[in-house]
């Protein structure tokens, strides 16, 4: 049995908008770069994303939606340890995905639908693209490590 949460609740966070002042300093959080690609973005372009996203079913994980249901009521659901900047791109494959979902998101189904089309494989072939793994690391990971 999944474990709910009230639409009720899914609905009021995601109709309320977030204050201006939080964008603001969500896009500053990384200096004006997507937290996840690293790719530099505009304050317009800027997508804010939840590191702790809102599910409507926590399928087997009772403690996370209770932990959903906290920081809901308790108002840090939508506060800047919560928020991340990220780009259009980032926050489409992000979803519904916490951090780690959204790494093995790329490491798996990104990499694989990549190299295995017609198309990218014979760019490959002529070397018009290299394959390159990924580190596994995002953008806000790295720069942590070399400070
Ligand atoms: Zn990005």
């Amino acid at each position: 049995m999944p474990t709910m949460i009230d639409d009720n609740w899914v609905n009021c966070v995601k109709r309320k908008p977030i204050p201006k002042g939080t964008r603001l300093l969500v896009y500053k959080k990384y200096d004006g770069h997507c937290a996840y690609c690293g790719k530099e973005i505009q304050m317009k372009d800027m997508q804010v994303d939840h590191i702790v996203p809102v599910m409507k079913s926590y399928y087997g994980a009772k403690e996370e939606a209770e932990k959903v249901r906290k920081m809901i009521s308790d108002g840090s659901f939508n506060e800047v340890g919560n928020l991340m900047p990220a780009c259009r791109a980032c926050n489409f494959y992000k979803s519904m995905n916490d951090i780690d979902g959204f790494r093995k998101r790329i490491q798996t189904q990104l990499e694989h639908t990549c190299r295995s089309t017609f198309q990218t494989k014979l760019a490959m072939q002529y070397g018009i693209i290299e394959y390159k793994p990924w580190d596994g690391k995002f953008y806000f990971e790295r720069i942590k490590t070399e400070e």
